[in-house]
């Protein structure tokens, strides 16, 4: 029976790269229906919303959606579209795997790190106030009031909520996984030194929940020694929990430790097996039509779809297609050969043709 996925190509150089992965998806043999459902920036003029409720109803009905990325406007414009889907579905877990495929040119080889990102609170709750509107003068009065500290009238602000309970279930979801995938060690990364009440609790009750899994290692660092650290010694950690903000920021961090944004994927996990899959890469607009970015990232997505569709076999075939054409290294992107501007880069077409070569090759 054929398995029914929520698909949203996204903006930007989104539908190019989802093209290209439901080609290598579709060549694995494992019958998907497709539901197509579109949001972001393209949409936003025709239905007035870059999230129509009909993409959450489609997620909600199939449990399961493989997205392109969606472009969020810096300053003004539209509310991020992707926090918006995290949170109306309560996608509350981030798992990014960063590994090192022999052929990318990277710093480092056999990087094997995996990064669990809390998803719904944080500073990346969306609760902001813009400076100078009637909520943020009385906010800003009565802060300063209550904080004994003095805040600029002239400031916005944005509010951090951190609670026990989202910090309990995206540290339960850390030690589970790495109990499933026998990894040895979580590390929960924070600022509990400054951010005493949020980054505080955070740590207080990933140290509560570490008791309940004796079988593995538990530490925390602070999140500027860990980019520090990530960076010289990334061989000495295994799975990291972070709470949203960190999270985003050492995702990208650890995806240029595996050679860039082009082959770092992502599974957005929430309760009941919900499940949406999407690079960690953003919208790349620059190259929006081109035919030249790397697929990979939302193609190893496919991958990490595969395998929670239960169709491990196949998810194992499609990774091993993408490592096979990585190592060789001829029909590669820009962005995998020794030069950006090297003449014998192949489109993003014409990789993904190269992955289903390899695939029925495999047969
Ligand atoms: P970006 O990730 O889109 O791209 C930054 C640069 O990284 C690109 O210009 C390109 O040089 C490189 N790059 C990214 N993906 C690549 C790929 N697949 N192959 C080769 N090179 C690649 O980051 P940005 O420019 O900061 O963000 C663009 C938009 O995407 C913003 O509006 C941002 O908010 C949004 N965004 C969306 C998501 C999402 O949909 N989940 C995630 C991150 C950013």
């Amino acid at each position: 029976m054929a398995h029914n996925v929520t698909l949203i190509p996204g903006d930007g150089t989104g539908p190019e790269i989802c093209e290209a992965a439901l080609k290598c998806i579709e060549a694995t043999g494992v019958k998907i229906d497709w539901d197509v459902q579109q949001a972001g920036a393209d949409v936003m003029a025709a239905k007035g919303t870059p999230l129509p409720d009909q993409v959450i109803e489609s997620i909600r009905k199939n449990k399961v959606a493989l997205k392109g990325p969606i472009t969020t406007p810096v300053g003004s414009g539209f509310r991020s579209v992707n926090v918006a889907l995290r949170q109306s579905l309560d996608l509350f877990a981030c798992v990014r795997p960063c590994k090192t495929y022999p052929g990318v040119r990277s710093r480092y080889q056999n990087i094997d790190l995996v990064i669990v990102r809390e998803n719904t609170e944080d500073l990346y709750a969306g609760i902001e106030f813009e400076k100078g509107t009637p909520d943020a003068v009385r906010f800003i009065d009565e802060i300063s009031k209550a904080a004994k500290k003095k805040i600029r009238p002239d400031s916005g602000l944005s509010i951090k909520p951190i609670s026990v309970s989202g910090t309990d279930r995206i540290v339960t979801c850390a030690f589970e996984y790495a109990r499933k995938y026998k990894r040895k060690k979580v590390t929960a990364v924070h600022k509990a030194n400054i951010m005493k009440f949020t980054d505080g609790l955070f740590l207080a009750t990933a140290r509560e929940v570490a008791k309940r899994y004796p079988d593995i290692a538990f530490e925390d660092r602070i999140v500027d020694n860990m980019c520090m650290q990530l960076v010289q010694f990334p061989e000495m950690y295994d799975v990291l929990v972070l709470p949203n903000l960190y999270g985003d920021i050492v995702s990208d961090l650890c995806a240029g430790l595996i050679g860039g944004l082009g082959i770092a994927p992502g599974a957005n996990l929430g309760l009941g097996g919900t499940a949406l899959f999407e690079a960690t890469h953003g919208s790349a607009p620059k190259y929006k039509g081109l035919n030249k970015i790397n697929p990979t990232a939302v193609i190893l997505s496919g991958v990490l779809m595969l395998e929670h569709l239960g169709e491990k076999e196949a998810s194992e075939r499609l990774e091993a297609a993408v490592a096979a054409v990585i190592k060789e290294g001829k029909d590669v992107t820009y962005d995998l050969k020794p030069s950006k501007d090297d003449p014998s880069a192949v489109g993003t077409k014409e990789y993904a043709a190269a992955v289903v070569k390899r695939l029925q090759k495999g047969r």
